[in-house]
């Protein structure tokens, strides 16, 4: 059985990766890998570092300086990181952002485990293959950009992009579009026009904020406009990846529609999955993350703490 010592009382040894973001006090991912570590005996610890704008660059050379093996990446740092760098994956590339940095020798490689691990939790959590799928996707923020271009690479035949912001949208089609062979178009909330592709679709995804807790009344309770629960049909796959609260307005309008859902902490512990293999070359002890990633979401919703 493992032993909680090396977390407790890591030695002077110890691997360390971490967190850089603004803020990070609320994340999920220290209690996600340090569980793995532990579940392990592994020597490693995973430690949060809140970061403002003008700390980023020199706290990207703290990766190197302190020996750390490397760090995840979140908001708001994921774009404005790519620059201080020394190499960037096709992933990183593809979705115009990092989560993942590692260590290599003195260089930082910056990788995107997002939506790679979008799409693992799609095959994982409800054994759905993506390739030759019709999709739609609401919002076109950074996680659309990471989850389309991943989508498009595993094969997915179309991907029809709904968002408030017509020309973002439009830009993110033509973006995916250049991803091989797949197709994409542009949507605004046009009632009609969203009903008729989500008629069409074998997989829904939900990238905006729409029925966040705390996200105050534009999300609150609220499905991704301008979608109707009467439109989901029970052949859709339905994938929210907002997880607080752990059953969105949407999760449950999927359920009550008969549909197959993918719940947004899927997301979150695939990606971290992904950055575990990359910084220690290990299978990544799935199970173990999803347990501890579960417990805490219950202990949080619990106590109706908002979180991201
Ligand atoms: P982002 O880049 O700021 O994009 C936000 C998206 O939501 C845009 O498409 C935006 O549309 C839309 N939006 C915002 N306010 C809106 C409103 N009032 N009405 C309609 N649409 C609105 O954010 P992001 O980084 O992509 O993150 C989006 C969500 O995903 C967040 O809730 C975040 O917590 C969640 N997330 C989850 C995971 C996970 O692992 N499960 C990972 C990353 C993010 P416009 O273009 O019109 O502004």
């Amino acid at each position: 059985m493992a032993s909680d010592r090396r977390i407790d009382m890591p030695s002077g040894d110890a691997t360390i990766v971490g967190l850089i973001g603004y803020p990070v006090a609320h994340s999920l991912s220290p209690v996600m890998h340090n569980s793995a570590f532990r579940a392990l005996d592994m020597d490693w610890l995973y430690a949060p570092f809140p970061v403002a704008d003008e700390s980023l660059s020199r706290a990207v050379e703290g990766v190197r300086a302190l020996g750390m093996r490397g760090a995840n990446v979140t908001i708001p740092h994921k774009e404005a990181v790519i620059p201080l760098l020394d190499e960037c994956t096709d992933a990183a590339r593809a979705a115009g952002a990092v989560n993942t940095i590692v260590h290599e020798r003195g260089r930082l490689i910056g990788d995107n485990t997002d939506g790679i691990g979008f799409v693992r939790s799609l095959q994982v959590e409800a054994g759905f293959d993506p390739e030759g799928a019709r999709v739609v996707l609401f919002g076109a923020g950074g996680a659309a950009k990471a989850i389309a271009v991943a989508l498009a690479h595993a094969g997915a035949e179309h991907i029809a992009i709904v968002n408030r912001t017509v020309a973002r949208a439009e830009t993110l089609a033509a973006d995916v579009a250049r991803q091989g062979t797949v197709a994409a178009a542009a949507f605004g909330f046009d009632e009609a026009s969203v009903q008729n592709v989500v008629g069409d679709a074998h997989l829904l995804v939900q990238t905006t904020p729409a029925g966040m807790a705390g996200g105050g009344p534009h999300f609150e309770g609220m499905l991704p406009a301008p979608l109707q629960p009467d439109w989901l049909h029970e052949e859709l796959v339905v994938a929210d990846i907002v997880y607080t609260p752990l059953e969105t307005p949407l999760v449950k309008a999927g359920v009550a529609r008969g549909c197959t859902i993918v719940p947004g902490w899927g997301m979150l512990l695939h990606q971290g999955a992904g950055s575990f293999v990359r910084w220690t070359g290990r299978s990544a002890p799935v199970d173990v993350m999803r347990e501890a990633l579960l417990r805490s979401l219950d202990v949080r919703t619990a106590h109706d703490v908002d979180g991201d």
